[in-house]
């Protein structure tokens, strides 16, 4: 015993900050240890401290770096074969050091929360539904045209079928209940996994459409790329068909027996994309998303590592997912900021899917109508490859747009007369109409008439939003709540004006202006309760005309038939943002709502309200397009040496005590700024240390906040200054009162 306890060091990654892999030896009292083969990826339960924690078998050595008298025997084996395969734990590995996180905490993510705790891995169970042998599909006569389609389906499918593919084949389980009770077939409930994908044909169940010669060309590209690291910006505008491309290559993929892995930025708001999916194959899709309990983002996790999901659609956490026989990655609407996390371990799930596309040598295709400037920048400069979609299909034509200069027209409502006059039009054509407002609530802010107080939050420095129902004060960064005053804090006048307009304000406005028309709204309060946003959309369809009111929520990927009209209500400040990304994403958002009119064979209309009509890069976005304002922005930004032409990261940190926090950060900053001195005078002018400054929101939940910028033009220089610092900077965390967070990348600057 006393040799193999020597010869065997088990590395193993905790879920722990800042933590190397921890060295245990095999756990000697564990009867597991003689019968079980150990394998890198299973699961261990080790002492930790005063603590019992789950930690993933990394590998296994002869040598350690302690001495063997100090380490601690691991307390058991928790898995009979490995949860996480070795390409997935390289890929975990990449991402922790690209984050300067610890492998540990990466590959937590790679597992449902129900492994991350002591539970060992069963099999879900599943519903099958398997054909009666006796049975000669041929004799049978008597059935429907259905039922006959589902026992065509469980032939093709070796005779079995898990109950949700065929359900998304479009068979309800009253029909598959009558088939049962003549006999045909039979229910099966297996906790084992029988049915692999890879061992039934994935049959398609719609025809595919026709391709346009640029749909065309795109999937051919993909198709003959489709053994090598292969990354491709699909930028196509809105309505151009790109889902059907996707679509497409997946078929391809799946009857190669290989797996496709769909991002999308959020599932809940476009359960249409899902669908278009479902309806297209009987090959088992997988959806994966927050919403899922843990039970079922469990089995989904088991169908996609056990390689019974051919496709898995899911939101950015998915990128993580292991899957055996990967053979495609899809980021749809690749602009979207949803792709990067803003908490904990701030990843982006686009950059990290290029990293893992790399590793498994396959296919990363980015789509997007409105793609973002870095990855427009790759494009342009041969890193990746580019294809563009540049007309709908069809019919289907690109809306026009009008800019309303709003500093001369007679505003009602917070609308011009001419958007008044050509919602009237368009409803009276019975088509619909789309007003986009980023602003949810009634009014941004509430002021006093008579000194001109401004109602702020408690514990933020932010107004506080005024909602009308349920009638009270919101403040959008804390959730803090309150009573609507009836009278001014300071002054005590009690008369009290709500500033500017809000969804549910720009909702009674028109409703007042159209009282015959269903007025549809949605923004994150109307679509708080489970299922209402699916009513909501669900309503949209079943009216010709309407008006569809929202913030950016309606701006994504829906597809509305009858819109014919958008209405963009109030852009000017996205122009005028500080953040430097501020254009890039009102252009985006400009389109994207844009790109909502016009979808069927009537030509859409877009009307942009703004005090600012000869602002340049809204000229340029409307009459050059996006990939000229895009041209326009790569130079302003080379000219400053932003992203996508250097690197940032942003530290920020923030501390109750706001002396604690300048005290600590300003001390950081100059650490960072010494050891830049300490560079070469050639080196040094490619880093540079910006701050320490107030974050945009100075005070947030009672927590006062300053922030870092570091920029850099060498990705490694950047990297080596945090790798410098990592260990200062968590020594600093042990202070009670100073909390700090790394961004690699940031999107936000918050
Ligand atoms: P995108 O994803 O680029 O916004 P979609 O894939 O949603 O565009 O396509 C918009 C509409 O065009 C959909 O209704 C789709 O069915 C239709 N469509 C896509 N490709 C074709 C095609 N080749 N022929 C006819 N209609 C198409
Ligand atoms: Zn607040």
């Amino acid at each position: 015993m006393m040799i193999l306890i020597t010869k065997r060091i088990w590395h193993v990654a905790l879920p722990i900050p800042n933590q190397a892999l921890l060295d245990y030896l095999p756990c000697p009292c564990s009867p597991d240890w003689y019968v079980k083969p150990v394998e890198p990826g299973m699961r261990l339960l080790v002492p930790y401290g005063h603590r019992i924690l789950v930690g993933i078998l990394i590998s296994i050595k002869t040598k350690t770096n302690c001495p063997i008298n100090k380490l601690k025997p691991a307390i058991s084996i928790l898995d009979d074969q490995c949860v996480l395969p070795k390409i997935l734990m390289t890929f975990c590995m990449q991402v922790a050091q690209y984050y300067h996180r610890s492998l540990g905490e990466v590959l937590m993510l790679a597992l449902p929360k129900k492994l991350r705790t002591e539970s060992t891995i069963k099999h879900p169970e599943q519903c099958y539904w398997v054909l009666n042998h006796q049975i000669d599909l041929h004799s049978i006569k008597i059935v429907s045209k259905t039922q006959k389609a589902i026992l065509v389906q469980l032939k093709n499918a070796h005779g079995a079928l898990p109950e949700y593919c065929l359900k998304q084949a479009g068979f309800s389980r009253e029909q598959l209940k009558r088939l049962a009770k003549r006999l045909y077939i039979y229910q099966d409930i297996r906790r084992e996994k029988i049915l692999s994908f890879y061992e039934y044909n994935p049959a398609i169940i719609e025809t595919p459409l026709p391709l346009t010669q640029e749909q065309e060309d795109a999937v051919n590209i993909i198709i003959k790329q489709a053994h090598h690291f292969f990354p491709l910006l699909l930028y196509g505008v809105t309505g151009s068909g790109k889902t059907e491309v996707y679509l497409q290559v997946i078929s391809h993929v799946i009857h190669q027996k290989k797996q496709a892995l769909i991002l999308i930025p959020e599932i809940s708001l476009t359960p249409q994309t899902v669908q278009r999916f479902q309806k297209r194959f009987s090959a088992p899709v997988m959806v994966l998303h927050s919403k899922l309990s843990d039970t079922e983002r469990y089995a989904g996790w088991y169908q996609a590592q056990s390689g019974t999901a051919g496709i898995i659609i899911g939101t950015r956490s998915c990128i993580f997912t292991p899957l055996p026989a990967l053979g495609i990655i899809i980021i749809d609407e690749e602009h979207d900021t949803a792709y990067k996390q803003q908490d904990n371990l701030r990843y982006s799930a686009r950059d990290m899917a290029l990293i893992r596309g790399k590793q498994a040598n396959i296919p990363v295709i980015l789509g997007s109508a409105t793609p973002s400037l870095e990855s427009l920048h790759h494009a342009l400069q041969g890193h990746y490859h580019y294809q563009t979609l540049t007309v709908r299909p069809g019919k289907m034509q690109l809306p026009d747009f009008k800019i309303i200069d709003m500093r001369k027209q007679t505003v009602q409502a917070g609308l011009s007369n001419i958007a008044i006059t050509h919602i009237h039009h368009t409803l009276l054509q019975k088509q619909q109409v789309l007003i986009f407002l980023n602003q949810r609530g009634y009014a941004p802010s509430i002021l006093c008439e008579s000194c001109g107080h401004i109602m702020m939050c408690r514990h933020c420095d932010a107004y506080m939003t005024l909602h009308f129902k349920p009638a009270q004060l919101q403040c959008h960064h804390c959730s803090y709540m309150q009573c609507v005053p009836t009278q001014c804090p300071d002054c005590k006048n009690p008369k009290l004006i709500a500033q500017g307009a809000g969804t549910e304000r720009a909702e009674q406005m028109l409703q007042s202006l159209f009282p015959q028309t269903t007025i549809i709204r949605i923004d994150r309060d109307s679509t708080q309760k489970k299922n209402s946003l699916s009513q909501l959309l669900h309503q949209i369809t079943q009216h010709q005309s309407a008006i569809l009111i929202g913030t950016q929520m309606l701006a994504k990927g829906h597809h509305f038939p009858n819109v014919t009209l958008a209405v963009i209500l109030n852009i000017d400040r996205g122009f005028f943002s500080t953040d430097f990304r501020g254009e890039e994403k009102t252009a985006q958002l400009i389109l994207q709502v844009s790109g909502r009119s016009g979808r069927s064979e009537k030509k859409g209309l877009t009307l942009i309200q703004t005090y600012k009509p000869d602002h340049p890069t809204l000229q340029t976005l409307i009459h050059q397009g996006y990939s000229d304002f895009a041209k326009q922005q790569l130079h302003y930004r080379k000219m400053h040496h932003l992203p996508p032409y250097s690197y940032l990261t942003l530290f920020s940190a923030e501390s109750v005590d706001y002396a604690t926090l300048n005290r600590q950060i300003n001390a950081i900053a100059q650490w960072m700024k010494d050891w830049v001195s300490t560079l070469k005078t050639s080196e040094k002018q490619f880093i540079q240390v910006i701050g320490p400054m107030p974050s945009p929101i100075e005070k947030r939940q009672n927590k006062y906040r300053s922030q870092l910028l570091i920029q850099s033009t060498q990705r490694n220089r950047l990297h080596q200054l945090i790798h410098i610092f990592l260990p200062h900077l968590y020594q600093l965390s042990r202070k009670k009162k100073f909390h700090w967070t790394i961004d690699i990348d940031p999107q936000d600057f918050l």
